[in-house]
């Protein structure tokens, strides 16, 4: 966690998820809530159609039938029956009527048609079991007779049990008073049929009457049953009217339902409160009816609606996860366009940091971080070429210096007229010559040269050929020394020679061999021939521990001092 925080890239991986979880997760709650609503309203919407559609249906059935019963009443045959109830040529026009006329029992849903007087009294009918009966304390009739036309309840037969509805009509007589009533019953069957065809579409259907009294049901064993406890004086009139017989009306206690019919007007549709029956939660669409007093109630189990949005959240789960994957593949392409370069150039920075001047950066395309990227390049470039040429000329500096160094060394050193060492350089070395000699008991010699006379040669030919002798003596002693010897220039016209493992013997023989060169030599300067001796004082380092560069060079010159004595141009030995 930390190194992806510490890391551009992680901070913008980060960054992006930051940005797009937040905005998606509540477009999802608002789009889950939208389509959760609109899934609910849209199951509700259905449910409440459908029961408006059964609700028109049996309306228009009703109603229907209700203009049959109408006309039927104003038609000729009845109406002369009326005015004429004893005239048998009537009566029998009317049975004749009755049973071939255009609204006859056994068509079109019609049970029966009969004829009351105006006291109620049966006097003509399609079931002769009817004539004589008295109607008179039918409310149907009670209306039908004081001028309207009458819809009644639901009702079953006396008799048959079978249920019908009774569409009775007021029948005018002479002076257009109310002379009679005809009476249709109807079968309700068709009602049966519209809502069997419903439920064919996937609809639970009910008809319920205003006293909660289901009267036809997709389940058949709903039907006479009640949504709610009857209250007294329901019961005592469906008692004393007897339209459902002597059957109990069992209660289904659906409190809240039996509430929401009574709250539903005719034609309206209305959602009811969710309710459960055997063990189910249920809403139903409640659509007053407008021939009578009835409701339409369409069911739904509220798991089927509920289901209709449980695809919901699958699908804005779906959502959210493809745009954070999105998301993911959008920082994914940043990182490989943005953060991949970035990286290149901090790895480059670290590696010229670390002194590898060689580093550089891929370019790719020329946008910002390409042309950041070849900025980088031509800096390193610069960076490199700098710091080569700076290399060179410190190198070539100290060279230089060395080789003055050395020549400085070498002047410090050197007698500048004769080429050999000067007095400096013999201090310093003697002491190591001698150490050394003394550490490891070798054998080491001085020679002492001092040339015989040589004022005179100054004196005579100038000082110029004096030092052309000097300077020809000291290439001699040079060119005549071994390997491991070597000349200094004393002082004046004296030089001393140092023989590194050489005995007093040895060194003798040298020096006298360096006499004899010396005695041969010529030199020419401006046309004169000098010629020149040299006197020697040779002695060697002694080995008991007291012996110094001093003492040596003392007794080298005491001897050469003896061999000016005895006469020059000699070698003469400290022991000698
Ligand atoms: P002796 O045989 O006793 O050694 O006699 P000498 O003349 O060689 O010795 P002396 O010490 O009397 O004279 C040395 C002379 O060398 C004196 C000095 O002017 C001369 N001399 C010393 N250094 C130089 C030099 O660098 N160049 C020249 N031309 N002469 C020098
Ligand atoms: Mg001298
Ligand atoms: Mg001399």
């Amino acid at each position: 966690m930390a190194r992806i925080r510490s890391t551009f890239a992680g901070r913008l991986v980060a960054a992006v998820f930051l940005l797009v979880l937040l905005p998606t997760l509540l477009l999802g709650a608002f789009v889950y809530t939208q389509s959760r609503s609109n899934a609910l309203d849209d199951a509700e919407r259905r449910v409440s159609q459908d029961s408006a559609d059964l609700a028109n249906r049996i309306d228009s059935f009703i109603i229907g039938e209700r203009d049959v019963a109408r006309f039927a009443a104003a038609s000729r045959e009845v109406r002369d029956f009326i005015k004429a109830q004893d005239d048998p040529e009537a009566s029998a026009a009317l049975q004749d009527w009755l049973t071939r006329g255009p609204f006859v029992s056994g068509k079109d849903n019609i049970a029966d048609i009969f004829v009351l007087d105006a006291q109620g009294n049966c006097i003509a009918s399609t079931d002769p079991a009817r004539v004589g009966q008295s109607y008179g304390i039918t409310p149907y009739f009670q209306e039908a007779v004081g001028g309207s036309d009458a819809i009644s309840d639901w009702s079953l037969g006396v008799t048959t049990g079978a249920a019908g509805i009774f569409l009775a009509s007021p029948i005018r007589g002479a002076y257009n008073e109310v002379a009679g009533v005809l009476v249709v019953e109807l079968q309700t069957d068709p009602i049966d049929e519209i809502l069997a065809a419903a439920f064919t579409t996937g609809t639970r259907a009910v008809l319920i009457n205003d006293a909660g009294v289901i009267l036809a049901a997709y389940d058949p064993g709903l039907r006479y049953r009640t949504v709610d406890a009857l209250t007294p004086p329901e019961r005592a009139y469906i008692t004393s009217t007897r339209q459902f017989g002597d059957e109990p009306l069992p209660s289904l206690g659906l409190v809240t339902v039996r509430e929401d019919l009574a709250e539903v007007a005719p034609g309206d549709t209305a959602i009811s409160r969710e309710y459960e029956l055997d063990g189910e939660a249920r809403i139903a669409a409640l659509t007053g009816l407008q021939s009578r007093p009835w409701v339409m109630a369409d069911v739904a189990p509220l798991a089927d609606i509920q289901a209709a949005a449980a695809s919901v959240p699958l699908i804005i789960g779906i959502i959210v996860a493809m745009i954070l994957l999105y998301a993911a593949f959008a920082t994914l392409y940043l990182t490989r366009f943005v953060v991949r370069p970035i990286r290149d150039l901090v790895a480059s920075s670290n590696e010229l940091a670390a002194g590898r001047l060689g580093a550089q950066v891929p370019v790719r395309g020329d946008d910002e971080v390409a042309q950041l990227a070849a900025a980088f390049n031509s800096m390193a470039t610069e960076i490199r070429g700098n710091t080569e040429r700076l290399e060179e000329e410190v190198a070539r500096r100290t060279a230089e210096l060395e080789e003055a160094n050395r020549a400085i060394t070498q002047l410090s050193i050197t007698d500048t007229l004769t080429g050999c060492y000067n007095r400096l350089y013999l201090d310093q070395q003697l002491e190591g010559e001698t150490a050394r000699a003394q550490r490891y008991r070798r054998d080491l010699a001085v020679m002492m040269v001092d040339l015989d006379f040589f004022k005179e040669i100054n004196d005579r030919l100038g000082h110029a050929a004096g030092d052309a002798v000097l300077r020809r003596v000291g290439h001699l002693l040079t060119d005549i020394r071994r390997q491991s010897d070597w000349v200094a220039r004393f002082g004046g016209e004296e030089f001393v020679i140092v023989l590194p493992e050489t005995s007093l013997e040895s060194a003798v023989a040298l020096a006298e061999r360096v006499r004899a060169s010396v005695a041969d030599l010529t030199v020419e300067q401006d046309g004169a021939e000098i010629r020149l001796t040299a006197s020697f004082g040779v002695a060697e380092m002694t080995h008991d521990g007291s012996d110094t560069p001093q003492g040596l060079l003392a007794r080298s010159d005491a001897a050469l001092y003896r061999a000016k004595e005895a006469g020059r141009n000699r070698v003469v030995s400290e022991r000698g």
